[in-house]
C-alpha cells in the first residue's frame, strides 16, 4: 500500500537529492587567456596561453586559434615566467627587517632576534607573514618553503593571499626531553590543521631547525614520523664555519656526515645554506637526492661564507634559491637573488663563465619546484601544470633593448618589474595591483605588531 502523504514529501527529498549530485557534477570552468607574451617555455617565443582553473590548458606559438576566455590579458611587451620558487624563508620575521644589520650571526640571533622571538604570538606572526605575501607576490614569487613558529597563522595569511607554500614548524629541544616532546605535538597540530589545504596550496613538512639545536633523538624521531605520514623534511646545515665546528665537537664529525650516520638524509630532504662542504660531503649530498637551498645574500650579509654551487651543479645536485628571512637579507626579492647568486659564483671562483643567467634562473624555477618535490606541478610552463605565471614589463629604460630575456630577468630586472602574478589559476596581481591582499591594512597592521614586540623589550 501506497502512503499517499508521505510521497510528496519523498518525491521532494528525491528531488533535492538529484539537484545536488547534478551540481556536483556541474565545475564550473574559469579561463584565463596571455595573449602576445614572449613565453619562458621549452623554447622562448612570442604566444599565447591559456589557464583552466588551477591550470594551464594550451599553450599557442601561432598566436591565432586562442581568442577567448572569461578574462583576456594582453601581455605585449612582457615575458611570461613560471612563478618564482623561494625555498628558504621565514616570512614573519619581516617584522624585524632592519632591526639589526652588520653583526656576526650569533650576536644577531642572541642578542637582537631571540630577545625579540621570545614575545611573539600568533597575531605577531599572522601580521608578518601577510606583509611578507603582499612583498614575494609583488616581486613575482608563488611558491615558498618556510619555517617558523605558529605556522597556522602563516598557513591562514598563505591561504588569504592566495600564494603556495610548504610550511614547517621550526623544532628546536637543545637536549632538553619535555621541549622534544612539546615540538613534537606542535608539529603534528600543525600537519592535522594545515596539510593539503587552500586547495592543496598548503603543505606542511618537518622543520628540526639545524643539527647544533636539534638532539639527536629528535632528528631520529623526525626521520620516523616523516617516513610514516610521508611528509618532508626542511632543516639549516652547514651556515656557518662555527656551526661545523660545534657539530664535530659534538659528534665526532661533520654535519652532513653525522645526519647520514642518523638516517635523516633522503631525498625529501631540502637543507638550507650549505655554505661549508667537503668533497666527501657533497658526495653524500648527491647519493642521499639531497636537495639544497642557496642563499646568496643572507650569506655575504652575515658573511658566513660562500656556497660551493658551481661544483655542487656540476656534481648534479638539486640546487633551488632562497631568500632566507627578511630580517637578514633584507627584502624577499628572488630576481635580485638570482643576480646575486650569479655574481658571488663568478667572483668566488674568479671565473665569469661560471654559473651562468640560465642555470641560475632555472634553481630559481624548476629548481626550487623539485626541491619540494612540485615538479610534476610547478617550476615550468607545460600543458597540465599548475598555473603558476608571472608576467613582467620588458618596456622600461633600464630593460631596454630586450635581446635575450633570461639575461634581463638574471641581471637587469628586480622585483619592481614584474606585472602580474597567477597563482593556482587565480589572479593575485594585475598591471601591479595587488587583488587578494589590503596593502595599505597590510603594512600598517606590520608596523602595529612590529611596534609592539619592541615595546616587549
Ligand atoms: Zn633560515
Amino acid at each position: 500500500m501506497v502512503d499517499i502523504y508521505v510521497l510528496p514529501l519523498k518525491y521532494k527529498e528525491f528531488k533535492k537529492i538529484i539537484n545536488f549530485m547534478i551540481r556536483g557534477l556541474h565545475v564550473e570552468t574559469k579561463t584565463i587567456l596571455i595573449k602576445n607574451a614572449i613565453i619562458i617555455g621549452d623554447e622562448i617565443k612570442k604566444g599565447s596561453l591559456i589557464t583552466e582553473n588551477d591550470k594551464i590548458s594550451e599553450i599557442d606559438y601561432s598566436n591565432s586559434s586562442l581568442n577567448h576566455a572569461d578574462e583576456v590579458i594582453d601581455a605585449e611587451g612582457k615575458v611570461l615566467s613560471p612563478g618564482l620558487v623561494n625555498t628558504h624563508t621565514h616570512l614573519s620575521m619581516s617584522l624585524m627587517r632592519g632591526l639589526a644589520d652588520d653583526m656576526p650571526l650569533d650576536t644577531w640571533l642572541n642578542d637582537h632576534i631571540w630577545p625579540v622571538e621570545a614575545n611573539l604570538d600568533g597575531e605577531h606572526c599572522y601580521a608578518g607573514a601577510m606583509l611578507a605575501c603582499a612583498e614575494m607576490i609583488r616581486s613575482g614569487t608563488t611558491c615558498f618553503n618556510d619555517m617558523y613558529f605558529f605556522m597556522d597563522h602563516v598557513a591562514d595569511a598563505a591561504d588569504k593571499a592566495g600564494i603556495r607554500g610548504t610550511l614547517s614548524h621550526g623544532m628546536i629541544d637543545l637536549g632538553d626531553e619535555e621541549k622534544r616532546k612539546a615540538e613534537f605535538k606542535e608539529t603534528q597540530r600543525i600537519i592535522d590543521k594545515c596539510h593539503e589545504t587552500a586547495d592543496g596550496r598548503i603543505k606542511v613538512a618537518f622543520g628540526p631547525h639545524s643539527p647544533y639545536t636539534c638532539s639527536r633523538e629528535l632528528l631520529e624521531g623526525v626521520r620516523k614520523e616523516a617516513d610514516k605520514q610521508g611528509l618532508r623534511i626542511h632543516i639549516h646545515v652547514s651556515e656557518t664555519q662555527k656551526e661545523v665546528e660545534d657539530v664535530m665537537e659534538a659528534s665526532g664529525k661533520r654535519p652532513f656526515e653525522y645526519l647520514d650516520e642518523i638516517g635523516l638524509l633522503g631525498s625529501d630532504v631540502l637543507a638550507a645554506h650549505a655554505v661549508w662542504l667537503d668533497e666527501d660531503e657533497m658526495d653524500i649530498i648527491k647519493e642521499r637526492g639531497v636537495a639544497l637551498s642557496h642563499n646568496p645574500a643572507s650569506n655575504m650579509k652575515l658573511a658566513s661564507g660562500v656556497s660551493p654551487v658551481s661544483k655542487l651543479l656540476e656534481k648534479g645536485i638539486c640546487m633551488s634559491l632562497g631568500t632566507d628571512g627578511a630580517a637578514s637579507n633584507n627584502n624577499l626579492d628572488l630576481l635580485e637573488e638570482m643576480k646575486l647568486a650569479a655574481l658571488l659564483q663568478k667572483v668566488t671562483t674568479l671565473d665569469p663563465t661560471a654559473m651562468p643567467a640560465q642555470k641560475v634562473f632555472d634553481m630559481a624555477t624548476r629548481g626550487g619546484a623539485a626541491a619540494l618535490g612540485l615538479e610534476d606541478e610547478i617550476g615550468t610552463i607545460e600543458v597540465g601544470k599548475k598555473a603558476d605565471l608571472i608576467l613582467v614589463d620588458m618596456k622600461s629604460s633600464s630593460l631596454t633593448p630586450l635581446r635575450n630575456p633570461i639575461s634581463h630577468l638574471v641581471y637587469s630586472a628586480n622585483g619592481a618589474d614584474v606585472d602580474t602574478v597567477i597563482c593556482n589559476g587565480e589572479m593575485l596581481m594585475k598591471n601591479r595591483e595587488l587583488l587578494t591582499i589590503n596593502e595599505v591594512e597590510v603594512i600598517s597592521r606590520a608596523e602595529e605588531a612590529s611596534e609592539d614586540l619592541l615595546s616587549k623589550l
